[in-house]
């Protein structure tokens, strides 16, 4: 029988992993809890999803748009094991005595505070953890490529410190309100910046991270340096990318793809809403000093907490004790690669 999972929140996020469960052969979409009626909910009843409200009030602009809901959110949650929040920063905790009291686990996203959930995850840093627990937060998207990074070269040489610098996006597309900036803003202005509390929170790494927002909304750029527990070389470091799931070399010279607006042009053709839940990593910046590396990458913050969040229920569930079985089952169901072309 297949696991029934629910979404609360059906903006970026929310949306994107619904549609994700929906391609999991041991998963099941029960349903999607929308707050206000808007072309969305069209949207998602057209691709066979039921549409639930968080509560009774929130029905009366469903019901003046003729939009008939299958209930309330507590309807769904009688009929899930698991929620999965994608409401806005802050808001998943309000509801936590309500999945709480509904029995169900719960899996939230990087806009929570840390203590929301039992555990901080990122499926190649600490799957085996979140095995059997009863609540998972997939942190944020920058904190989800810095440790995809981290544990992926961990685990063949380890990392002995992480420094980042992490230019992010301005806003989202779709944040007409956060409109564009005419600045580099300090984003915060203090050093650290809070990634590398929200990295630590999923392992113990001495990193320090500091970030700059700039007027674009396709993707973050971060620059990161290593420091290994040995020298490397760059063929050596380069193999060790390659073959770490969820990695995405891309070559200048080969791609004549240069910045974010590259990768992005690409995916238009050959992913569905541009996405790129692929850690992008531009293989030419790659430089290596004995034990030091040194690279940029770019994160498309829409896509990138996607296939971690499939893992995180999985593992919640225990549907899959082995993370590299649980991230290979997500990778192929949604069409993570290596190219874009
Ligand atoms: P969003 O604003 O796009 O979507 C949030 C959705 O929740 C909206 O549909 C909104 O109508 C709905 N909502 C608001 N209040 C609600 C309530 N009380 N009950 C039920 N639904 C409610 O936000 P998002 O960008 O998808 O972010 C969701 C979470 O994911 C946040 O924690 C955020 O920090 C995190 N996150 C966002 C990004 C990103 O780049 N957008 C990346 C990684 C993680």
């Amino acid at each position: 029988m297949r696991l029934k999972v629910g979404v609360n929140g059906y903006g970026v996020i929310g949306k994107r992993v619904a549609a994700a469960v929906m391609k999991q052969d041991d998963m099941e979409l029960v349903g999607i809890v929308k707050k206000s009626y808007d072309f969305s909910v069209e949207q998602a009843r057209a691709a066979g999803i039921r549409v639930y409200v968080p509560g009774e009030e929130d029905m009366k602009a469903f019901e003046a748009a003729g939009f008939s809901v299958a209930g309330t959110l507590k309807d769904l949650l009688a009929s899930v094991n698991v929620i999965v929040d994608a409401t806005p920063g802050g808001v998943g905790a309000q509801y936590k005595p309500v999945y709480s009291a509904a029995g169900v686990r719960q899996v939230y996203q990087g806009g929570e505070k840390k203590d929301v959930a039992q555990l901080s995850f990122s499926s190649l840093c600490n799957y085996v953890q979140a095995l059997g627990a009863v609540s998972a937060r997939v942190v944020s998207c920058n904190t989800t490529g810095l440790l995809r990074l981290i544990c992926g070269v961990n685990s063949k040489v380890g990392v002995r410190r992480a420094r980042a610098v992490i230019v992010r996006r301005g806003a989202d597309p779709r944040e007409v309100k956060r409109g564009p900036i005419n600045s580099i803003e300090l984003d915060p202005p203090k050093a650290p910046s809070h990634h590398a509390l929200d990295v630590q929170s999923v392992i113990p790494i001495d990193i320090v991270t500091v970030a700059v927002a700039v007027p674009t909304t396709l993707m973050h750029v971060h620059h990161v340096t290593l420091r290994l527990e040995r020298s490397v070389t760059r063929a050596d470091v380069i193999s060790i990318l390659e073959s770490t799931p969820r990695i995405m070399l891309v070559n200048a010279e080969r791609s004549g793809i240069t910045g974010t607006a590259g990768i992005i042009e690409a995916a238009r053709e050959a992913r569905l809403r541009y996405d790129v839940p692929e850690l992008v990593i531009f293989e030419d910046s790659i430089r290596v000093d004995g034990d030091e590396v040194m690279l940029f990458q770019a994160i498309h913050q829409e896509s990138i907490v996607v296939p971690e969040n499939v893992d995180a229920i999985r593992a919640l569930a225990k549907l899959e004790e082995d993370p590299m079985r649980s991230i290979t089952k997500t990778d192929e169901s949604l069409g993570l690669s290596k190219r874009l072309w």
